[in-house]
C-alpha cells in the first residue's frame, strides 16, 4: 500500500510542495509519507472530484485500521482496541489515574469526502510521536494515539459512535442494533471485522486514566483563512439542535378550488422557510431547513399538512435561544439539543501557549461541528482541539484542502504541546 517510509513520496494533493519549505522538514516529510501510504485506500484514483470513501468497518476502513496498527507498531507503540472498537497505540510509562496524555482523531470519512477530515489528526499524532522520539524524549507519563471508530456516522446514521459507546452516552445494545443502508446490523458487521463483542460498551477506567486529550483536525469552515492564521485553538463547540414544525392546511382539488379559497400548507411552509433565513441572518445564528414531509403529497391535491425540520446552531446559547424565540409562533417541537461544549480551560491555555511559542501567535475560535473530543470533554475528560486552516473553507467534500505548510504548523503545535505535557517534572 503506497510508498515505503522515507521514500520522499508526496501525496498527489501536495504535489509541487516540498517539506523543505515548511517549519519542520522532518515532520512535514512524515506527513507526506503517511498521506502517500493511505492515498489509495478508498481514494479518488485518477478523478480527484470523487474524493475519499472510507465508511466505518468497510474493507477501506479495515485497511486503514491495519495501516494504523502497523505504523504505530513501527514506532514501538503497543497497539490495542478498547471495548468500543477504537484503536489505541500506547507509549507506555508508569501511570496512575488521570496521568495519560492522548491525541488522535478518526480515519473514516463521509462518502466522497476530503483527504483531511479525520486522517490529518491521526497522521499528525503519529508524526508527533516520531518527532518526540527523534528528540530523544522519554515521556514521564503514558502517551497514546487514538483512532476513533465510526466518527462520521455515514454508515449507521449516528456520528461519533466509538466515543459515544466508550463514554456510555450511547447504549452498547443500541449501537450494535444500528442497521446500515443494506439492512445489515452493526453487531454482525463488527463481529465479521474480528471485534470481540463480549465486553462491548463503556470503559470508565480508560477515560479516568486520561489527564489531557488533544484532537488535531482540519478546520471545517473558513474562519482561519479569513483571519490569515494557519492554526487555531478551539474554545468551544456551538450549541445545536433540531426542531420540528407542523403546519396545517386543507386538502382540496387542485383544479376546482379558486386560488383565493385555498388553505395551502406548503405555501405557508415556504413563507416560514424564508422567515427562518431572515431570523438566522438577523440573529447571527445558523438555521437550516433541509427536510420536509408533505401530505398528502399528490400533484393534483392542495397540501393539507407540512412537517419540516429546522437544524439550529449558534456561537452561544443566548443567540440560539433568541433565534428560537423568534420562531415561537410556529410552536417548534424540540427533537434534540446538544448544549455548548466548552473545552478544558487549562488545556486551551497550554495549546495557545504552544501555538505562540511555535508560530508567534495563537488564534482561538469556536466550532459549529461536532467531534469525538467534544464527547470526551462532556464525559469529564479534559480536552482541547487544534484546527488547521482550510484553504477552501469546504468540508465533507473533495474540495476540502489544507497546504503542507499549514499541516506542518499544526503538527508542530501538537509536538510542542505533547512535549510540554509529558516532560519529566
Ligand atoms: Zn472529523
Amino acid at each position: 500500500m503506497g510508498a515505503p517510509r522515507g521514500s520522499g513520496a508526496v501525496p498527489r494533493f501536495w504535489q509541487g510542495q516540498t517539506p523543505k519549505t515548511t517549519l519542520d522538514p522532518a515532520l512535514a516529510g512524515d506527513l507526506c509519507a503517511m498521506f502517500s501510504e493511505i492515498e489509495g485506500v478508498g481514494g479518488p484514483g485518477e478523478d480527484p472530484s470523487r474524493g475519499y470513501t472510507r465508511s466505518a468497518w468497510t474493507a477501506q476502513d479495515l485497511a486503514l485500521r491495519d495501516w494504523f496498527a502497523r505504523r504505530a507498531g513501527s514506532l514501538g507503540l503497543r497497539v490495542g482496541t478498547d471495548s468500543a472498537g477504537n484503536q489505541w497505540a500506547w507509549w507506555d510509562s508508569p501511570h496512575g489515574p488521570r496521568t495519560a496524555v492522548t491525541c488522535g482523531s478518526h480515519l473514516d470519512s463521509v462518502p466522497s469526502g476530503g483527504a483531511f477530515d479525520g486522517p490529518l489528526g491521526v497522521i499528525s499524532s503519529l508524526a508527533a510521536v516520531a518527532s518526540l522520539q527523534r528528540r530523544g524524549l522519554t515521556p514521564s507519563c503514558p502517551l497514546a494515539i487514538v483512532n476513533f471508530s465510526d466518527e462520521e456516522g455515514a454508515r449507521f446514521g449516528i456520528a461519533c459512535v466509538g466515543s459515544r459507546v466508550l463514554t456510555g452516552v450511547l447504549d452498547a445494545e443500541r449501537a450494535l442494533g444500528l442497521v446500515d443502508a443494506e439492512g445489515r446490523e452493526a453487531r454482525e458487521i463488527l463481529r465479521e471485522a474480528g471485534q470481540d463483542l463480549s465486553a462491548y460498551g463503556a470503559d470508565p477506567e480508560l477515560l479516568a486514566s486520561i489527564a489531557t486529550h488533544i484532537e488535531l483536525h482540519v478546520e471545517q469552515g473558513r474562519a482561519l483563512a479569513d483571519k490569515g492564521a494557519p492554526v487555531g485553538v478551539a474554545t468551544h463547540i456551538w450549541p445545536h439542535g433540531r426542531w420540528r414544525i407542523d403546519i396545517g392546511g386543507e386538502a382540496n382539488h387542485a383544479g376546482t378550488t379558486p386560488m383565493g379559497d385555498r388553505d395551502d400548507a406548503l405555501v405557508a411552509a415556504a413563507a416560514l422557510i424564508l422567515r427562518v433565513r431572515e431570523i438566522a441572518l438577523a440573529r447571527g445564528a445558523r438555521l437550516t431547513v433541509g427536510r420536509l414531509g408533505i401530505e398528502p403529497g399528490a400533484t393534483n391535491v392542495i397540501p393539507s399538512r407540512v412537517r419540516l425540520w429546522v437544524d439550529a446552531r449558534a456561537g452561544d446559547s443566548a443567540t440560539l435561544d433568541a433565534a428560537l424565540a423568534d420562531l415561537a409562533e410556529w410552536s417548534p417541537l424540540n427533537e434534540s439539543l446538544t448544549p455548548a461544549t466548552s473545552f478544558d480551560e487549562d488545556v486551551r491555555e497550554r495549546l495557545c501557549a504552544a501555538s505562540t511559542r511555535v508560530l508567534g501567535a495563537a488564534t482561538a475560535e469556536g466550532t459549529a461541528a461536532g467531534h469525538d473530543s467534544g464527547i470526551l470533554q462532556d464525559a469529564g475528560v479534559p480536552c482541547g482541539m487544534i484546527f488547521v486552516r482550510n484553504a477552501t473553507g469546504f468540508s465533507h467534500t473533495p474540495r476540502e484542502y489544507a497546504t503542507l505548510a499549514d499541516c506542518t504548523a499544526g503538527a508542530a503545535v501538537l509536538v510542542e504541546t505533547l512535549e510540554e505535557r509529558t516532560r519529566a517534572r
